[in-house]
């Protein structure tokens, strides 16, 4: 249904050395509340440029972003000014990749998390560091610890505090771009439990940027997969996972490492790089590596079709194709 209603947003841009690029092209995403939306592929597919447009981050260059607010009304994110904007920011917020960089390391942790109060108003002095306080204990770090800088603190507690900054506004949408990929895995795993946790606790959404399908797939209910800007498939994440209907995201889940080393390893060899963006191949973007390419893949681009209730793919084979998911690996 969201697919008919609302416009997809495309975004391009001129890069200096290729040209125009079509970072987004055409891309529909529904997230309910509550609810994990996955996105994956490689890396260059589109994944940050689609979660910043959605923010209005960046401007998209069509589309729009539709966002049912606290009284329930639909507000369209990319029609706003400025000052109706800033105000709905408060519930969207971003949480990077890089713990290390993405803090002010001159700021005390207490100015960071406390900043995004300060800037719209919302809190001041006591009432501050109380609020502070309370985020901190919220995302497992020791809230005596404010008045320290972000040096004194490990990558995993740096990832608490931008999630702490984060939630500062109490949020409603969260975008989690590769938020847990700069982290060794087990700080990773505890990290991924803070945000389900969080998510519980505060009935947040999530759009969870990452090419780590393994993570993927843990922490989504839903997964989007995107090729060269545009989105090849969705499905609920067992579904994607078990029955793929896009050649890519076998690819994709082919490469994913086995955990039980006894299985048969049965892996797809992409041929060829990643297109590129700013002159991709005709019709299909995926034909110069699928295995399954024909005649008719090189001359028309297949539109997203739905092949089974809540499962979409954009393939001209979509469902025809018997694809291996990984348990059949
Ligand atoms: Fe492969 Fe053709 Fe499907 Fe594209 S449309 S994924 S080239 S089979």
């Amino acid at each position: 249904k969201a697919m008919k209603k609302y416009f997809p947003i495309t975004k391009g841009f001129f890069q200096r050395t290729v040209g125009y690029v079509k970072a987004v092209d055409d891309v529909s995403i529904h997230i309910g509340p509550g609810e994990t939306l996955g996105l994956v592929g490689e890396s260059g597919c589109g994944k940050t440029s689609l979660g910043r447009c959605i923010l209005r981050a960046i401007e998209p260059t069509s589309g729009e972003t539709k966002f049912r607010q606290h009284d329930g009304t639909m507000v369209d994110i990319t029609r706003l000014d400025s000052k109706s904007l800033r105000a709905i920011r408060r519930d969207m917020q971003l949480i990077f990749q890089d713990p290390y960089s993405s803090l002010n390391p001159r700021m005390t942790v207490l100015n960071i998390v406390g900043e995004p109060l300060v800037c719209n108003n919302l809190a001041s002095g006591d009432a501050l560091k109380e609020r502070v306080r309370e985020l901190m204990e919220l995302v497992g770090l020791n809230s005596r610890h404010m008045e320290r800088y972000p040096h004194a603190f490990s990558g995993g507690q740096r990832q608490r505090i931008g999630i702490a900054r984060a939630l500062a506004t109490n949020p409603k949408f969260i975008v989690c771009d590769e938020a847990v990929s700069a982290l060794d895995v087990s700080v990773q795993a505890q990290i991924i439990n803070l945000l389900q946790d969080l998510q519980a606790k505060l009935n947040l959404s999530y759009l969870f940027i990452s090419h780590d399908l393994g993570v993927i797939q843990h922490i989504s209910n839903r997964v989007g997969v995107m090729y060269v800007g545009k989105m090849v498939e969705t499905a609920t994440t067992k579904e994607l996972f078990n029955r793929p209907m896009h050649p890519y995201t076998e690819a994709l889940l082919s490469a994913k490492p086995i955990p039980d080393p006894r299985k048969k390893s049965n892996r797809i060899i992409l041929a060829g790089e990643v297109a590129n963006p700013a002159n991709p191949p005709s019709g299909c973007y995926f034909h110069p590596r699928c295995p399954y390419a024909q005649d008719v893949c090189k001359k028309e681009s297949p539109p997203m079709v739905k092949v089974e209730e809540g499962h979409y793919a954009a393939c001209h084979f979509a469902g025809e194709l018997s694809l291996r998911g990984v348990d059949q690996l």
